[in-house]
């Protein structure tokens, strides 16, 4: 029998998840795929990780990344996960298509990587254990694009396509991204094996990421959450308790983090939250384009649960899904509660804080007027049904351009906004615009910087570039026909969307006519 070469990926191996033991995955090979080929490598973040430059110029690796051999050092298998999906007990889950090969340890730290879409694998249920190009392409860009918006994410190295084809609405072809993260473990793991009764393996777990991503898992305003130095002592005194309040502490940032550039994730399940507060499990996802706080970007999400603004809300239930999970180790209910009850301020603090870093605020003397501000421009955002990431550009923009005459500017002056003020064309948001602005004004003169360097840092904070649905369409359209040079320029934009890149001016448009009609399913 022809003997695969096992291509050396030039870091070291450790696999720590293996040491959980054979309950919690099973080892496996992933399945092959025809005829395979690049679609897209991303070589700015094979170079971060320290990977040797070349490798995607070798076949092995090619052939390795689409599910057809294995790395030396690399030990695959798929982990086995249940969930709460859409609200109700979902029962087993697992990776039913993804395959962790292992975990290489990087100058960045460690990060496993897994095969998404390579075969089945024993949690495929009536699945295929594939993934078709289009959403291939979408779950790569988006996990670049995010990292790149400093929103915490799984990453992706490659896509690998193949002429193997596989039916889902459609005949598509297949293909397989190659993903990577510090750790693949969902709040899922967890109520796996509470729901098991399984209390041992359980504690095995919450120990082994206690132990391995505790300083992962820290947020740098930790301390200032406790609700009193009683609550405090008891949940700093019982590991579990703080391995819960960490977990609230990061999926309320994440969350925050999403609403403050627009993000729609579509499939809030319990099976897709990262235990480490990472965006995860890229499906129906979409970055809003005209600003409506009920968007529903997931085309099979019939009652609206992971609707925009009820992110944050699910956030909350689906931690209260891993306090439970976590009950059996904490041993106390209401500790548990004050665990997850910290979600409420943090999220609050956290969303206050990114919305007034968009308007470019840091010395803000009162909260309660800082808040009403963000509250205001959000609802004048509503109103208007207003582009969400062109308004907040054109307003980093008017900022940057406001020149101080005298020594003190004019807070009465709406014309230092009039690129923004044609986007009013609402009367009730025209009036509400025209009411804020000044309030604003005021604010912003009497930060320490200058309105111009403020507004410079407010460029560097709303990007002008973010994955449109009609964006990654038109290069999934392309990536169909066999052109995946639209892939590579997307990447480029959207791993610098800050930067203008003025000959792709067309891209950090609103979408156009045909656009409005793409509709994005869980199909993936
Ligand atoms: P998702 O909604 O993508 O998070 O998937 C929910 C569950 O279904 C996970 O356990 C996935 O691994 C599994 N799954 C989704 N698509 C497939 C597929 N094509 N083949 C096998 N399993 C799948
Ligand atoms: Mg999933």
């Amino acid at each position: 029998m022809l003997k695969v070469p096992k291509p050396d990926l030039g870091l070291p191996w450790s696999n720590r998840f293996l040491t959980l033991g054979e309950e919690f995955f099973t080892r496996l090979e992933p399945t092959p795929l025809p005829r395979v080929h690049w679609v897209n490598c991303h070589l700015s973040f094979a170079k971060e990780l320290g990977l040797p430059t070349n490798i995607f110029e070798s076949t092995d690796v090619l052939n390795v990344l689409s599910g057809g051999g294995t790395f030396q050092g690399s030990d695959p298998v798929a982990s086995v996960y249940s969930g709460h999906q859409f609200g109700h007990w979902a029962g087993q889950l697992g990776d039913g298509r993804a395959i962790y090969l292992g975990e290489i340890q990087t100058p960045r730290g460690n990060y496993e990587l897994q095969l998404k879409g390579a075969g089945k694998t024993p949690y495929s249920r009536s699945g295929d254990g594939r993934a078709v190009l289009r959403s291939s392409i979408r779950e790569f860009l988006c996990s670049e694009a995010m990292n790149a918006l400093t929103v915490p994410t799984t990453r992706a190295l490659c896509i690998t396509g193949s002429a193997g084809v596989v039916y889902r609405e459609e005949v598509e072809t297949a293909a397989i991204v190659t993903r990577m993260a510090p750790s693949f473990i969902r709040f899922g793991h967890f109520e796996h094996f509470a729901a098991r009764g399984q209390i041992d393996k359980l504690k095995d777990l919450a120990d082994f990421v206690i132990r391995e991503y505790s300083t992962l898992l820290v947020d740098p305003k930790e301390q200032s959450f406790y609700p009193n130095e009683e609550i405090k002592k008891l949940i700093q005194g019982n590991i579990y308790a703080l391995l819960l309040y960490r977990v609230t502490l990061k999926t309320a940032r994440l969350i925050a983090l999403w609403q403050s550039v627009g993000f729609c994730h579509g499939v809030m399940n319990t099976d897709n939250m990262s235990i480490l507060g990472l965006t995860l499990d890229y499906g129906p996802f979409q970055f809003m384009d005209d600003y409506d706080k009920n968007h529903i970007c997931n085309h099979s999400d019939h009652s609206g649960r992971y609707a925009f603004d009820q992110q944050p809300n699910i956030g909350y239930w689906n931690l209260y899904c891993l306090g439970q999970a976590l009950l059996p180790l904490i041993k106390d209910k209401d500790l548990t509660v004050q665990c997850l009850d910290v979600y409420k301020s943090a999220y609050q603090e956290f969303a206050l804080e990114s919305s007034l870093k968009k308007l470019g605020l840091e010395t803000i003397k009162l909260e309660t007027q800082a808040s009403d501000l963000v509250k205001k421009i959000d609802s004048i955002m509503e109103i208007q049904g207003i582009d969400f990431t062109i308004f907040w550009r054109t307003l980093s923009q008017c900022v940057s351009k406001i020149e101080m005459t005298l020594d003190k500017g004019n807070p009465q002056d709406r014309d230092y906004f009039k690129a923004v003020n044609k986007m009013m064309t609402h009367p009730q948001a025209q009036l509400l615009w025209a009411k804020w602005v000044p309030n604003y004004l005021e604010f912003l003169f009497g930060q320490s910087l200058s309105p111009n360097e403020i507004g410079q840092k407010m460029l560097k904070n709303n990007p002008k570039y973010v994955l449109r649905n009609h964006l990654g369409e038109m290069a999934i359209q392309k990536a169909q026909k066999g052109d995946f040079s639209e892939i590579e320029i997307l990447l480029r934009i959207l791993t610098n969307p800050y930067d203008e890149h003025i000959e792709f001016e067309s891209f950090a448009s609103t979408p156009p006519e045909w656009a409005k009609s793409i509709s994005i399913s869980c199909s993936s």
